[in-house]
């Protein structure tokens, strides 16, 4: 290793800069910030170096540089025009031991500069030891990139926060684990992400969870998962899942977006043919209370839109009586997420102005859709239900007066690999479905919007051609 990297405190220390040209300014620039006494030696300057002189930031002298110059520099940076001049300086600086630095000359440097990514204060420096500097601005540039733009400012709220940890977290070993959760979990990602409030109150947390004062309450958060495909997740939801200490979910939240939750969360099943604990609605409310009530952030994930036949809003008013704080993040529901990956346009100037969702799940009380209405011309209707139902909810539309030949559609597994359409219009939909040997979960469109499907069809669409040849 030719260079030894270092950071050298300049504050209030005398640098010569010799040059008045562009190059010499754009050292000016850093020189300045680091509260060096910057000096600059040239017989010409640019009107911008004049303007700092003028406005004290640095002190000019214009002529050309003697020897004497260097009296007192603890740095040189040399950034004449001229190569001779440039080496003799650099010459001279050596035989005074003042560490010089020629722009452009490694030969004649005894230091050399790096390329920064600069989150004052916090510094990368990227050097190739003078072997290519396109190599080192390409470097520089993709960690530009990398690196959020509030690193700097996390320094600075880490550095406050250390009071706070030496007052509370006696032992050097509490206090490194507290910021090493600080900084490698949510608190560090939300300020990074703007969020400084939601930061200093899971800091907060942290830090009373580890000196043992009583945990500050929890919260939940209901949050959709989307229809299945775990990139229709929201972003909100994907931050959500990797906050979460706990995570309760439904049996249709598919391993895939569960895999996006942090992994440490610990995951509750609460689906109620899954075997899963906490199976009636009751004991799912309980659960959220107990966990929150213990100071965690717990994510209660369902399928699709926790508010569109999700039981969000029961929970939710569970909550509210025990006094548990919760924050809702909307989903993508089946219906939207479906009706999408199978080409069906819910609404369609031509064909439907209006969309209803319902649920088709008998609910045991005899409480049945209003389906004289959803008989009526130019309506989409969306049944979320059990695949059981649809001979009947196909009867009932047709006993009050919807055409036979209205075109219906049943997704399975819709926005899945695995995703199957079968359609067929309402006299035929419940038969071709039990021919294709469908599983759910499953979707019933009806509607003239269905018969946009064979056009529209963009998801698996080969897949699909292979189902409805061999049906
Ligand atoms: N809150 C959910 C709905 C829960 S009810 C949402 O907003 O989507 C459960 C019903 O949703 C299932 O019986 C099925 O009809 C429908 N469903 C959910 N996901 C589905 C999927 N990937 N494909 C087809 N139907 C789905």
């Amino acid at each position: 290793m030719t260079y030894f990297p270092a950071f050298f405190d300049l504050t209030a220390q005398k640098v010569l800069v010799v040059g008045g040209g562009e190059v010499a300014s754009r050292k000016l620039a850093l020189l300045s910030r680091s509260g060096a006494k910057v000096r600059l030696v040239a017989p010409e300057i640019r009107p911008e170096i004049a303007a700092q002189a003028a406005a004290g930031e640095i002190s000019v002298v214009v002529r050309e540089f003697v020897p004497s110059d260097l009296d007192g520099a603890r740095l040189v940076i040399v950034a004449t025009s001229r190569r001779a001049v440039n080496r003799w300086i650099a010459a001279l600086s050596e035989a005074r031991a003042i560490p010089v630095n020629v722009v452009d000359d490694r030969e004649a440097s005894r230091f050399i500069v790096p390329a920064i990514i600069d989150r004052d204060p916090v510094l990368v420096a990227v050097s190739t030891g003078g072997a290519s500097p396109v190599l080192a601005r390409r470097l520089r540039e993709r960690l530009e990139a990398i690196i959020p733009k509030r690193l700097g400012n996390l320094a600075l709220w880490l550095q406050a926060l250390r009071r706070a940890a030496r007052r509370r977290l006696p032992g050097i070993d509490a206090r490194r684990r507290f910021f090493e959760h600080i900084v490698d979990g949510a608190a560090a990602r939300r300020f990074v992400e703007g969020d400084t409030r939601g930061a200093e109150k899971l800091a907060q947390q942290l830090l009373a969870r580890a000196s043992g004062s009583a945990p500050e309450s929890g919260e939940v958060a209901l949050v959709g998962a989307g229809p299945g495909d775990p990139e229709l997740l929201t972003l909100k939801a994907l931050r959500a899942l990797q906050d979460a200490d706990v995570i309760l979910h439904d049996r249709l939240v598919p391993p895939a977006v569960l895999d996006m939750a942090r992994r440490d969360a610990r995951r509750i099943c609460v689906g109620k043919a899954a075997g899963g604990i906490g199976s009636t609605q009751a004991e799912i409310n309980a659960l959220l209370i107990e966990h929150a009530s213990q100071g965690m952030r717990v994510v209660r994930l369902k399928g699709g839109d926790p508010f569109i036949f999700g039981r969000g809003g029961e929970e939710l008013q569970a909550l509210r009586q025990a006094g548990i704080r919760f924050s809702v993040i909307p989903g993508i529901t089946a219906a939207a997420g479906c009706a999408a990956y199978a080409g069906i346009p819910l609404t369609h100037r031509d064909h439907a102005h209006s969309v209803t969702f319902i649920t088709g799940h008998g609910d045991g009380d005899g409480r049945e859709p209003d389906y004289q209405a959803l008989a009526k011309p130019g309506i989409t209707a969306v049944f979320y239900m059990g695949l059981a139902r649809v001979q009947h909810i196909a009867s009932k539309l047709v006993r009050h007066g919807a055409p036979e030949t209205l075109p219906a559609a049943l997704i399975a597994q819709g926005t899945l690999e695995n995703q199957r359409v079968i359609t067929g219009t309402l006299a035929t939909i419940a038969a071709a479905a039990a021919r294709a040997g469908l599983e759910s979960p499953t979707l019933l469109v009806v509607g003239e919007v269905v018969s946009l499907h064979d056009s529209l069809a963009w998801f698996n669409a080969h897949a699909q051609l292979e189902v409805s040849q061999s049906a």
